[in-house]
């Protein structure tokens, strides 16, 4: 399974973190080994699982910082998981549930139906003040 990468162009800022060698782009969890070039976990099983010294990297999690998809939001500081959730605004999770399917996020789909709920509970409220001034008109 491929996991989910976020392209260059949504880093905020890079921090520790480089673009992978091969996609480009960003994954929660990157591959680092001496000698090999920057890459993501993904890729490096991909590319050089069949390298002698593919066994001695190590896995970390990126440290950089993605801004929201969405032009109208200003959010800079979102973490991987944030972004691929689509946490800092509705349109960015909209965008979020067609570009990373939730399906591919398994560990993460309880944190996007608590999202999606939040979303949900917030325009049902919305929908119940309106329809409680329009009884109380009556
Ligand atoms: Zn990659
Ligand atoms: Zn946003």
């Amino acid at each position: 399974m491929k996991g989910l990468i976020i392209p260059a162009e949504f880093v905020a800022n890079w921090n520790n973190a480089k673009p992978c060698h091969y996609c480009k782009g960003i994954c929660e969890k990157m591959y680092k080994n001496t000698g090999f070039e920057p890459m993501c976990r993904p890729c490096a099983e991909e590319n050089v699982k069949d390298n002698p010294d593919y066994l001695k990297g190590t896995d970390f999690v990126t440290d950089a910082r993605f801004k929201c998809l969405a032009k109208a939001c200003n959010a800079t500081g979102l973490v991987f998981k944030e972004f691929v959730i689509g946490s800092c605004c509705y349109k960015a999770f909209l965008k979020a549930t067609e570009e990373y399917p939730t399906t591919k996020i398994e560990k993460d789909v309880y944190r996007v139906l608590t999202v999606a709920k939040g979303f949900f509970n917030a325009s049902i409220g919305r929908q119940q003040d309106t329809l409680g001034k329009m009884l109380q008109q009556k």
